[in-house]
């Protein structure tokens, strides 16, 4: 038993930033992660020595407005400003620059459309917003899967209208993961620690975990709504069904990252950073080609088609990754990969998905995920940001704006 102010569950951003939060202002409390690590959906690994490759979070999204820039240059992390990839190739050839200025001008057609409705308050699905019959809408709805994670029919245009998107997207060279890992370092959390009950019937909360109860004060649960609408952890007593409809109504999507490492240079001097390669009409895969130097390569899935090659297996989503580097680059561009991680976010037991989109009709339960319960269980996390959504900062600005209601 231990006895403390907040028992916070799980150390993601959002965990993070509420346990520096609460040790600033003097409260006690404990962090139980149920993973082997810190980070959550944050989380870098090597492919090869020296070469560190994000399986979660890599962009520093809206950089002017994200702490995390701050943090990286603290901690003397190298980010660069460049932002996603923007070279295309389909139907076997390049497009053109005054094609890719098309597309441009089709992505923004859009966004304009989608603010006129948000603007109308009646919402409805980023695929109803949009048009459907241009030959750049199964490129939208490709980015539209990685943006949100979910497919263009799952989205509401509320909820994505409210993002606060700077369209500064910066990715940092040693690992999002690992500027997490470094930032929360000074943070004791209890590893192997899964809370499998919170017990809020009595005064304070009592919560169970493997290696025993924690009696606290209040709660603040920082998990997915992968993990709240899978019912991981049992409430006593049970979550009241408006907190039940807002975890719904925010589902997880996918999205996975497949790296495969080079032996060498494969692609020489001049090789664009990164494609989107598409082939025929639906089929697209956005690469990230040699990121800050190192020999490999990023593919990235979204949406329905992430869960499918995730079901697939490891070997199909490298088998699809190759085939659309060969597109791209000839058949022989495959012969010098050594290493390979294929992620697989929905399989993860601890997060269920990749990050929240609320489904139309749905924009104002980030709010009601975001309230307490009777002032003791309180709620973090990226799915309860207002605006900084299915993000890293979003999750940490969540977590330290709980932090300061609870204490
Ligand atoms: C593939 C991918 C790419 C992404 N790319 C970007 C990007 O480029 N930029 C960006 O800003 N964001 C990106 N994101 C989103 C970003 O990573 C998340 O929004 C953010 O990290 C979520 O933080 P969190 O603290 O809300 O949740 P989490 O990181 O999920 O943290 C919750 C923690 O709770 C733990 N937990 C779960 N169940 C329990 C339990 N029962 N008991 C105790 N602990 C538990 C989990 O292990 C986890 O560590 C990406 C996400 C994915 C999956």
């Amino acid at each position: 038993m231990t006895d403390v102010d907040v028992a916070i569950v799980g150390a993601g951003a959002a965990g993070i930033g509420a346990a520096k939060t609460l040790a600033r202002l003097g409260k006690s409390f404990v962090v139980l992660e149920a993973s082997h690590r810190v980070g959550g959906r944050g989380y870098t690994e090597e492919i090869l020595p020296g070469m560190p490759f994000d399986l979660g979070c890599h962009w520093l999204h809206s950089a002017s407005l994200n702490p995390f820039v701050q943090v990286a240059d603290d901690l003397g992390l190298t980010y660069t400003e460049e932002g996603f990839p923007r070279d295309a190739f389909s139907g076997g050839r390049w497009l053109t620059p005054e094609e890719i200025e098309d597309w441009g001008a089709f992505f923004e057609r859009q966004e304009a459309e989608m603010e006129r409705i948000a603007a109308t308050g009646e919402d409805c699905s980023v695929w109803e917003a949009t048009e459907r019959d241009s030959r750049w809408t199964h490129t939208f709805d490709y980015i539209m899967s990685l943006h949100s994670s979910l497919d263009t029919d799952q989205i509401s245009v509320i909820d994505l209208m409210a993002y606060r998107d700077t369209q500064e997207n910066w990715p940092i060279k040693e690992g999002y993961g690992t500027l997490l890992t470094r930032f929360g370092a000074d943070v004791p959390v209890r590893l192997n620690s899964a809370v499998t009950g919170i017990d809020w019937s009595g005064p304070g909360v009592r919560l169970t975990t493997p290696k025993g109860t924690i009696a606290a004060g209040r709660a603040l649960v920082t998990v997915s709504t992968g993990i709240l609408g899978a019912g991981d952890i049992r409430f006593t007593p049970d979550l009241p069904d408006w907190k039940h409809e807002a975890v719904a109504a925010l589902p997880l999507g996918n999205h996975n990252r497949i790296c495969l490492a080079f032996d060498r240079d494969v692609f020489g001097p001049d090789a664009s950073h990164g494609v989107n390669a598409a082939s025929g009409d639906g089929d697209q895969m956005s690469l990230n080609i040699r990121p800050f130097g190192f020999n490999f390569v990023v593919g990235v899935t979204g949406g329905r088609f992430a869960d499918w090659l995730e079901r697939a297996g490891q070997q199909a989503s490298i088998d699809y990754t190759e085939k659309k580097l060969q597109t791209v680059f000839g058949t022989d561009i495959t012969k010098h990969v050594t290493a390979r991680i294929v992620t697989a976010w929905r399989g993860d037991p601890w997060v269920k998905g990749a990050y929240s989109a609320a489904q139309p009709g749905q924009a104002h339960q980030r709010a009601r995920l975001a309230e307490a319960l009777d002032e003791r269980i309180h709620f973090a996390g990226e799915a309860t940001s207002p605006d900084f959504f299915s993000t890293a900062h979003g999750a940490y600005l969540s977590g330290i704006a709980a932090a300061e209601a609870m204490a």
